[in-house]
């Protein structure tokens, strides 16, 4: 009688708190519940998955090295490629072609709705090739990410000397996209450090080109998003690598200061190797530079990736109250340090993810996988990002930094904000300088909520690639793009890449231009 009694009473308190709870979001609203407690779904649902992917996708590509993808399998699965694209052909080239890389794994947040229309091609490339330590080059398959490209080359003596920050990024995405590190000041982007490429072309031929053989296309594949064949692999430059970066934080508390560090640090100090900077409000900010060494000051020694370390964009914000400093971080700890915040997006997610108990008892669980979230995002989730997040990368000449500033104060009023140098070869293709010799751009990265009063998503965008335009600067596009077919046109330098399409044979019908893969109107 008393467990039946308790049972019941068991029964009404949790009816009761399911009827309250709905009738809270229904007063509340389901954007409001989203914005401020998707941390529950995160932390309770998506946390746990991530580790079960991870693990999962950990032992899935071993097995697939270790059984069917062996390096000396790569002849054998370009032909089965191959074979795919013929058999387009001879159904008759109905529906235009893409990777068939489901559009929730990739890193950028939004997916091509050209997926679902697109005949899919697997290119489920994953191996590292072969490492050639006399020329200094190592060759991969483009879905190698970075995250196994840095351990595996790092414990060999090697690095790229281009390594994005994220885990996840792939070779392939970094070279048909953009890649981008504090190190392209001195190596360009992750396409300058690439010396060939092997392609399976629309008609179903194998072609490798270099800055020496098929010199066009292979000028014209970065910024191509798949629109002219599909990567089957890329050789990759590579440089010594060494057990630590030696990092000087220097703090700074005027625009104008930040400006000349910056800009000093990357230009006249030619021996830096790694330069960066994040803006933490309109005047202050901490310019870092580092450099690769062997040794270092026991005590200096800070290995910034362990779980339970704090997010690292609030560790260097420290040292706006601390004052300069130096300290010495193992390479893959620096290579991979905003992975475990996604820079800072996750404190948007989770709020309270940086607090020391969570980081210790669940740092190690952290981040979310990207695609997860993605995935598992619901219309209202996607329509409240547009609304009330900004997520942009946009590459303006140093020469206008300190105006870019001002503009991105003005539009969204938003902190941090990522700084990054890089050198912008004069060489053809999509993206290059306006005049005829290199010059040097900063990337500047704006993730998270704008704080503007007159933020609004669509016209605050398109103000943000006017002035970009205006400045001869480029914004990733990775991101969400409003410009108009014509503006793209503008932005980016179309003439090689239009004649590479007209030359191609099947090209045009085989692929859709770059423009309608990644403009906002066909993006979900
Ligand atoms: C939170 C966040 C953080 C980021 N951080 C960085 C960063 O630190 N540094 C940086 O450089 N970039 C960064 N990016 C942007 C990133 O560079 C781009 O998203 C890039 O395109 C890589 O993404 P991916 O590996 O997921 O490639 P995907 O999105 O899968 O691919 C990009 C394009 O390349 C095409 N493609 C890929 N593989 C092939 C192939 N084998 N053949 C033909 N076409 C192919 C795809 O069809 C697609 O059009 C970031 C993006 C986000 C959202």
């Amino acid at each position: 009688m008393a467990i039946e009694f308790s049972l019941q009473s068991a029964a009404f308190i949790g009816i009761s708190a399911l009827i309250s709870l709905i009738g809270w979001m229904n007063y509340r609203g389901l954007e409001y519940v989203i914005k401020n407690y998707r941390w529950v779904f995160v932390c309770l649902f998506l946390l746990p998955m991530s580790v079960v992917y991870d693990f999962f996708m950990y032992f899935r590509n071993w097995i697939v090295f270790k059984m069917n993808s062996a390096p000396k399998q790569h002849d054998k699965k370009v032909k089965d490629v191959q074979d795919q694209v013929k058999k387009w052909d001879s159904d008759g080239c109905r529906r235009q072609m893409c990777t068939a890389r489901p559009g929730w794994m990739t890193i950028s947040f939004r997916q091509g709705l050209y997926k679902k229309s697109s005949r899919k091609i697997k290119v489920n490339l994953v191996d590292i090739l072969e490492i050639d330590s006399i020329n200094q080059t190592v060759r991969v398959e483009p879905l190698v990410s970075m995250g196994q490209i840095s351990a595996f080359l790092n414990p060999l003596g090697w690095t790229l000397p281009v390594l994005p920050e994220l885990d996840d990024l792939t070779v392939g995405g970094l070279i048909m996209g953009v890649g981008i590190e504090t190190s392209s000041h001195k190596h360009g982007l992750f396409q300058h450090c690439c010396v060939g490429y092997e392609l399976v072309m629309a008609d179903g031929s194998v072609v490798k080109c270099s800055a020496t053989e098929n010199k066009e296309l292979f000028y014209s594949v970065p910024w191509s998003y798949g629109t002219l064949g599909f990567l089957v692999s890329a050789e990759l430059k590579i440089i010594p690598a060494k057990t630590f970066v030696r990092m000087e934080y220097t703090p700074v508390y005027s625009q104008e200061d930040m400006v000349d560090t910056f800009e000093r640090e990357t230009m006249k100090k030619q021996n830096n190797q790694f330069v960066e900077g994040l803006v933490y409000s309109k005047n202050t900010a901490v310019i870092m530079t580092g450099n690769l060494t062997d040794e270092a000051d026991f005590d200096k020694i800070n290995p910034i990736g362990y779980f339970w370390k704090p997010w690292f964009f609030k560790h260097v914000e420290g040292f706006l109250k601390k004052g300069p400093d130096v300290e010495y971080i193992p390479i893959r700890h620096y290579y991979h340090r905003h992975t475990r915040s996604i820079f800072w997006e996750l404190q948007d997610i989770i709020p309270f993810g940086n607090h020391p108990i969570f980081r210790y008892l669940f740092g190690w669980s952290v981040p979310p996988k990207i695609s997860l979230l993605k995935l598992t995002q619901g219309e209202t989730t996607k329509r409240m990002y547009e609304k009330y997040q900004i997520i942009q990368d946009m590459l303006v000449p140093m020469a206008s930094l300190q105006e870019a500033l001002n503009v991105f104060h003005e539009e969204i009023k938003m902190y941090p904000l990522w700084l990054c140098p890089f050198k912008l070869y004069n060489n053809p293709g999509m993206v290059h300088p306006k005049g005829d010799q290199d010059e040097m751009y900063v990337d500047i990265g704006a993730y998270g909520s704008p704080k503007a009063i007159n933020f609004d998503a669509i016209p605050t965008t398109r103000r943000l690639e006017a002035y970009v335009t205006k400045v001869n600067g480029f914004q990733m596009l990775y991101a969400d793009t409003y410009l108009t077919r014509e503006e793209f046109r503008k932005m980016f330098d179309h003439s090689l890449y239009d004649k590479m399409r007209r030359k191609l044979s099947n090209c045009e019908r085989a692929f859709p231009e770059v423009y309608d893969k990644i403009n906002r109107k066909v993006r979900t």
